[in-house]
Formats: C-alpha cells, sequence, structure tokens
C-alpha cells in the first residue's frame, strides 16, 4: 500500500449523475423494505425489489471512472499494491463498502472510491467488513486520505525465509493485514505472496550489482522501482531508496527520498543513513 493522490474534481459521468442516483438508490431502498415489510407481498415482488435496488446500485460502474481510477492507483491495487490488469480487470471498490447500510450514502461519492484488484475486494476478504475503532472511526486505511501516514501502521519487511510481507504495526495496519491476507496466513494469496517476493528478490540483486559496480543499468531500473507506478514499490522505498541516496549518492534517489520523508514522517525517520537494515 502507498499514498495516492486524488484529484478534488470528479470524473464529469459522476458530477453530474451522482446526486440523481443517490436518490433512485434511496427510493430503491426504501421500495425494497415497504416490500418487505408487507405480510401480502409474493416471493416475486420481493426479488423484484432486490433487483431494482442491485440495478441502481452499480451505476457507478463507468468507464469514465475506472479510467480515472487506473490513472491515479498507476492501475495497481489500493490494498496489495499488485497490477489489478495483470490477470483480470480490476474492481471499482468502495472504501465504506457499498453493502454495508452505513455506508450508502457514500455509493457514489468519488472520495469513497478506489480501484482494488478483484482478490482483495471479494468476499473472502474485504467484502462489506469495515471495521471501526471504539471512536466509530475507519480500522482500514485509505490510501487516498492525504492524512494517514502508511508507514506508521504497516511494515514493510523482508527475510529470508518468509520473504516479503506486509505486517500491522498497531491495530490499524493489523486489521489491513488480516482483511486482506496480506501475507497469506489464511492460505488464500499464494500468489500475491510469491509475485511480491520475487519482485523484491530481484530488486536486492540489482541493489548488490548497483552496490558493487555502480553500473548505472541497475541503478536506473532500481529507481523505476521506486516510483509509485511501479508494483510494490513500498518495499522498494523502503528496503532500496535509501541506498541510491545514501551509497550511490544518485540525485533523483535523493530527491524521491526527500518527497517520501516529507509525506511519510515515521520514513523520515527510519531512512536516515545509520538505521538502514542491512542488504541480505
Ligand atoms: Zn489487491
Amino acid at each position: 500500500m502507498i499514498p495516492v493522490s486524488r484529484p478534488q474534481e470528479p470524473p464529469g459521468v459522476l458530477k453530474r449523475n451522482a446526486a440523481r442516483w443517490l436518490s433512485e438508490l434511496q427510493a430503491a431502498i426504501a421500495n425494497l423494505q415497504a416490500v418487505k415489510a408487507n405480510p401480502t407481498s409474493t416471493k416475486q415482488e420481493v426479488a423484484k425489489a432486490e433487483k431494482n435496488v442491485e440495478k441502481t446500485t452499480i451505476k457507478y460502474r463507468q468507464k469514465e471512472i475506472k479510467d480515472a481510477l487506473e490513472r491515479i492507483f498507476h492501475g495497481k491495487c489500493a490494498y496489495c499494491e499488485s497490477q489489478v490488469t495483470t490477470t483480470g480487470y480490476g474492481d471499482i471498490e468502495h472504501f465504506c463498502p457499498k453493502g454495508n447500510p452505513r455506508c450508502v450514502t457514500l455509493t457514489f461519492d468519488w472520495s469513497n472510491l478506489l480501484l482494488s484488484c478483484e482478490k482483495c475486494n471479494d468476499a473472502g476478504h474485504k467484502g462489506t467488513q469495515f471495521p471501526l475503532d471504539s471512536n466509530g472511526n475507519p480500522l482500514l486505511i485509505d490510501p487516498t486520505d492525504n492524512a494517514t501516514d502508511i508507514n506508521k501502521h504497516l511494515h514493510f519487511s523482508w527475510d529470508s525465509v518468509d520473504g516479503a510481507r506486509v505486517q500491522g504495526r498497531d491495530a490499524r495496519g493489523k486489521e489491513v493485514e488480516r482483511i486482506f491476507d496480506l501475507n497469506s496466513d489464511r492460505g488464500s494469496r499464494k500468489e500475491l505472496i510469491k509475485h511480491r517476493t520475487e519482485r523484491v528478490k530481484y530488486m536486492f540483486s540489482l541493489l548488490k550489482i548497483a552496490q558493487e559496480t555502480g553500473n548505472l543499468e541497475a541503478i536506473a531500473l532500481l529507481k523505476e522501482h521506486c516510483q509509485s507506478r511501479a508494483e510494490y514499490s513500498a518495499f522498494a522505498v523502503v528496503h532500496i531508496l535509501p541506498y541510491l541516496a545514501h551509497h550511490c549518492h544518485d540525485p533523483e534517489a535523493v530527491a524521491l527520498l526527500k518527497e517520501v520523508a516529507q509525506r511519510s514522517p515515521e520514513y523520515s525517520i527510519f531512512a536516515r543513513v545509520n538505521n538502514l537494515p542491512s542488504i541480505p
């Protein structure tokens, strides 16, 4: 997971229609409740009212909205940072889930829409889950909220036995780790672990080349891995970027490190030259 900037302005189709779509959805829900409450309603009448709620809900599924989210998220899942288009189409995901009654008013709210892979969004993972803390604030992290320091809640770790892991540092991070099964503790994300670990391993072998030989091509490839558009850049920013900045003295890497540190106080503490972990 990495922080992502969302333009204030929603895509045109959402700006023009969100208010109308919401009132149609609320009317459809009210109608369903009335049909269900009526003892003379038939099964068919209930099914028809349910279908109408579904039809009214999915109006957010617009190419213009999906395209905008793909640009904002660089085609990556907001939660697991995998390229959503590698094996599927990706989902328009509701941070506050559309199937959760407290979130109905956010069904067409631009700030509530994210891009996610189908796996993170499915019923076995986020589904309609939206855990809250004792003050009623969401425990999950919205990477577009411009306020949450992701590195404070999540640790992007590496070790040679378990590979690349996303570990929760606190209650919020632990919920992210658990709900999306980011380390496949429930066995549901084996492909994610394999792919992510291979990518991070590859980064380390490039880093060895860069350090031992100063090879410019290796440094250029590593800088690419640290960019937000690269898959699992959260790992590259933690494990690679400080070395490029402090040891290879690459000016672009120094600039990027400063940029990341500005957004993340936790990262700025970590990424000082004396605090760096040793390279495997
Ligand atoms: Zn995902």
